[in-house]
């Protein structure tokens, strides 16, 4: 049993990770300000009495009372649309949240874990993209403001662990999908799922040649309390290797749905990946660990998600 702190914790990922710790039986820190999450996603959780809900910008000083064993520091806007829409926030959650996260991790001597992103990796070179690419980013692009943050974030947690000697972990989190999505947080499985499922077209952005890969939340929440109980200090990247071309991923969605919306070609918007495909050949090694739902599996979970808050019973 443990205390654990998670920053970031009424997010998407964060929410579910407070859960699972619950289900653990640790006792759960969740620290939000809402900026781009919802009390929606972490209501359920007030009744459990080892629960606790901090609301605040973690980029000002944080205090927490009491020991804490472990922090997971999530906090950070994280859709293409929402990064851009708040750049500076974006900038200074990677980077004084993460340093006022580490700061505590160090005076409570608690584990640290970076949820840190593919998006290290750019437009990527090599690939499938394995933990020694150092990446392709364009500093000064709309993304810029994201991967440069998350790729400081990754070298403070490395200072902090070198220079303090603070236990890091870094996961490198690729395209994940799941219930407790934003509806409108503008990435590729809401705006489809809520396109199929108004009866709209589906907008691929450019000819939909460009890939990702996608992970069902369950999976990747595993990976990630696998990584914290492990003694590796290096980055881990943890995602489904199964990878889809946008134009087949929109097509499988309209399937899984039943729907008969038409696809519409948008412009691709700067910077966007041409490919994404995570080597997972260090997590199954050291962590014993890959993914179990498929993409449809997942897809269909995901979908069901969407079509409940969409259309309640
Ligand atoms: N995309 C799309 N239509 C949409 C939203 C996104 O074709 O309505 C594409 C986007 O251009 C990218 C991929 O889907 O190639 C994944 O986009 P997302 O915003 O989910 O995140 P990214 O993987 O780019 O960080």
């Amino acid at each position: 049993m443990a205390r654990i702190l998670i920053t970031g914790g009424a997010g998407f990922i964060g929410s579910h990770l407070c859960e699972r710790f619950l289900e653990d039986g640790d006792d759960v820190i969740c620290m939000d300000n809402f900026r781009t999450s919802t009390p929606d996603n972490i209501a359920h959780l007030f009744a459990n009495r080892r629960f606790m809900f901090i609301e605040q910008d973690v980029t000002t000083y944080i205090y927490v009372k009491g020991p804490v064993d472990a922090i997971l520091h999530f906090a950070s806007p994280a859709s293409p649309v929402d990064y851009q829409e708040l750049p500076i926030p974006t900038l200074k959650v990677g980077s004084l949240g993460t340093h006022k996260a580490l700061g505590l991790a160090k005076e409570k001597n608690a584990r640290f874990l970076l949820a840190s992103t593919s998006e290290v990796y750019g437009d990527p070179l090599v690939h499938p993209q394995n933990e020694e690419y150092w990446g392709n980013v364009n500093p000064i692009g709309p993304r810029g403001v994201y991967d440069e943050a998350k790729r400081f974030a990754e070298a403070l947690t490395m200072a902090y662990h070198r220079a303090h000697g603070v236990e890091t972990r870094i996961v490198r989190i690729f395209n994940t999908h799941g219930p407790r999505m934003r509806l409108n947080d503008g990435r590729v499985v809401p705006n489809f799922v809520s396109q199929v499922l108004g009866g709209e077209p589906v907008t691929v952005y450019g000819d939909g040649s460009q890939t990702r890969s996608f992970c069902y939340v369950a999976d990747l929440v595993e990976g990630i309390v696998r990584l914290l109980r492990s003694d590796y200090t290096g980055p881990v990247n943890c995602g489904n290797p199964q990878e889809v071309t946008i134009l087949e991923f929109a097509r499988t969605i309209i399937r899984l749905a039943g729907s008969k919306s038409a696809v519409v070609f948008r412009p691709l918007p700067e910077d966007d990946p041409k490919v994404r495909q995570p080597d997972i050949t260090r997590a199954r090694k050291l962590l014993g660990w890959e993914p179990r739902i498929g993409l449809e599996d997942g897809l269909r979970r995901t979908i069901q998600f969407f079509r409940d808050k969409l259309q309640p019973a």
